[in-house]
């Protein structure tokens, strides 16, 4: 067998935890509603087990902490564990300190779980952009040793455009793992990403402007 590098990636949240629904759903009542997401990441457990296949889970802090056998259970088959905040905000919503705390404080119930050091960070939405790159220097701080946030693409609530597509470093050392693009028709296109799956991504190639810069 042939070996492939790329990497997978999963981020863990329930439905009524996305961006989307920031202005509808109060943290508050996430209480209340039916959670889904244990049943629905045990799935993709069994699936990735079925293909004999790793992959890096991003866990809502708020997620790890309700319930943490998931959490264990997804370290226990051999699957990295990565941050994705604890209350899935928008980074360029929060003050530095606002970040700050939200990371640190995912990060220590992460750790607390598995026993061992996270060390990637997955900011909600893809929401490190131009506007919030000081918060690549807080994941350093953090102790951090990469991160999965940046989309290299335009689009209205994310990106920077003309940032690498592939694995590179910033200026502090931190790995920054892209999220993937793909160029179809001498255009970049994302291919990842809750929103692109396969009819959205072929509304984007269509809809997207044309003066889409080309990498
Ligand atoms: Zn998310």
């Amino acid at each position: 067998m042939t070996s492939i590098d790329n990497y997978l990636t999963i981020d863990v949240e329930d439905y009524f935890q996305v961006s989307a629904f920031e202005d509808i759903i109060r943290t508050d009542d996430w209480d209340g509603m039916e959670h889904r997401v244990v049943r629905n990441t045990e799935n993709v457990l069994e699936l990735l087990d079925q293909y004999d296949t790793k992959a890096t889970f991003f866990i809502v802090g708020w997620v790890a902490e309700k319930y943490p056998h998931l959490v264990r259970n997804i370290h226990n088959r051999g699957h990295s564990i990565g941050c994705h905040s604890y209350w899935h905000r928008k980074v360029y919503d929060l003050s530095p300190e606002q970040f700050r705390d939200d990371t640190a404080r995912v990060k220590a119930i992460l750790e607390e779980i598995i026993g061992e050091p996270v060390l990637g960070y997955r900011a909600p939405s893809y929401s490190i952009t131009a506007n919030s790159l000081w918060a690549i220097d807080i994941l350093k701080e953090l102790g951090f040793t990469y991160d999965s946030s940046i989309f290299p693409i335009h689009h209205d609530t994310y990106g920077i455009p003309d940032a690498p597509r592939f694995a590179y470093r910033h200026a502090n050392g931190l790995l920054e793992y892209p999220i993937s693009t793909a160029i179809l028709l001498g255009r970049k296109i994302p291919v990842s990403g809750g929103v692109f799956s396969a009819i959205s991504l072929l509304v984007y190639l269509f809809m997207s402007s044309k003066n889409q810069p080309q990498r």
